[in-house]
C-alpha cells in the first residue's frame, strides 16, 4: 500500500465535488489515511433566482465549508465568478497557488469536455496549473506564496454531467471506484448545499437534488456490478505520473 497522499478535488462550483467524487474522497480518507482538500473556482454566485450574487456566494461558501468539514478537508475558493472562469493570467496564478497551498499529490478535476464551459475552463486551468505548480519560475503574486510542489501531481478527471460530452456522446471512463460503503457520507456532504435544492427546483424544474446524485452514482456502480460508484479518467500525457494511484491507495490497483 502506498504512503497516504494529499488529494485535492478542484472543481468549478460548490457542490460539483459532492456530486462527482466525494465518495472516492471519503474512501481515500477512511481507508488510506489521505488528507483531503476541496477547491472550487467560484463561490456559486449565480446559484439563486432571488438573492444577489454576493448574498448567495456567501451562503454557498459556508455550505462548501460545511461539506468539506465532514472529511476534515481544507476548502479553497479561487475567486472566480460563475460563467466568468477565464484562462487568464490572474486566474492561472490563483489556481497554481491553491495547488501549492494544498500540497496536492493527487488532483481530481472536472471533465475536459462537459455540458458547460465553467467545467471545461476549470478542467483546462487545473491541468495547466498542475503542470506549472512544481516549476520555480512560475510566481503567483500571492501575498504569502506557498512553496512550489515537489513534482507534477497525478491528475484525474471526474465524469461530465450524465456521462456525456456536449455533442451528447457517452464518455467512457477508465475506471470506477466502488463507493457503496460511503454513500451516506456523500449524501451528507451534498445535503450541506441546502440553497441549491431550492435553486434547482426553480431553474431546472427538478426537486431531486439528492436523488439525482444517487441515481447517477448507481448508474456508475452498474459498470462494476456494485450499488454505487464514481467514474474517472486519468491524464497520462508527458510529465504526468500514469500509475493509477487512486486504486493503489484503495488496495485495488
Ligand atoms: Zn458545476
Amino acid at each position: 500500500m502506498p504512503e497516504p497522499k494529499t488529494v485535492l478535488a478542484f472543481m468549478a462550483h460548490p457542490d460539483d465535488v459532492e456530486f462527482l467524487c466525494a465518495g472516492t474522497l471519503a474512501r481515500l480518507k477512511k481507508e488510506a489515511g489521505c488528507k483531503i482538500a476541496i477547491a472550487t473556482a467560484t463561490s456559486g454566485d449565480c446559484g439563486s433566482a432571488e438573492l444577489r450574487p454576493e448574498q448567495i456566494a456567501r451562503i454557498r461558501h459556508k455550505e462548501a465549508l460545511a461539506a468539506a468539514k465532514i472529511l476534515d478537508a481544507d476548502y479553497y475558493c479561487a475567486g472566480c465568478m460563475d460563467l466568468q472562469i477565464f484562462n487568464d493570467r490572474g486566474t492561472f496564478m490563483r489556481f497554481v497557488e491553491v495547488l501549492r497551498k494544498a500540497r496536492a499529490d493527487v488532483v481530481i478535476t472536472a471533465a475536459p469536455v462537459d455540458y458547460m464551459i465553467d467545467h471545461e475552463q476549470t478542467s483546462l486551468i487545473v491541468r495547466a496549473a498542475t503542470f506549472a505548480a512544481p516549476i520555480p519560475n512560475v510566481p503567483t503574486e500571492d501575498v504569502d506564496p506557498a512553496e512550489i510542489l515537489p513534482g507534477v501531481p497525478h491528475l484525474f478527471y471526474a465524469d461530465p454531467l450524465e456521462g456525456k460530452d456536449h455533442f451528447g456522446r457517452q464518455i467512457e471512463p477508465d475506471f470506477v471506484v466502488d463507493i457503496t460503503s460511503v454513500i451516506e457520507t456523500k449524501e451528507r456532504m451534498l445535503a450541506c448545499h441546502d440553497s441549491q435544492r431550492a435553486w434547482l427546483r426553480s431553474h431546472h424544474g427538478m426537486d431531486q437534488y439528492i436523488i439525482s446524485m444517487k441515481e447517477w452514482s448507481a448508474e456508475r456502480g452498474k459498470l462494476i456490478g456494485k450499488p454505487y460508484g464514481e467514474a474517472f479518467r486519468q491524464h497520462r500525457g508527458h510529465a504526468y505520473p500514469s500509475d493509477n494511484v487512486i486504486l493503489k491507495l484503495l488496495g485495488e490497483g
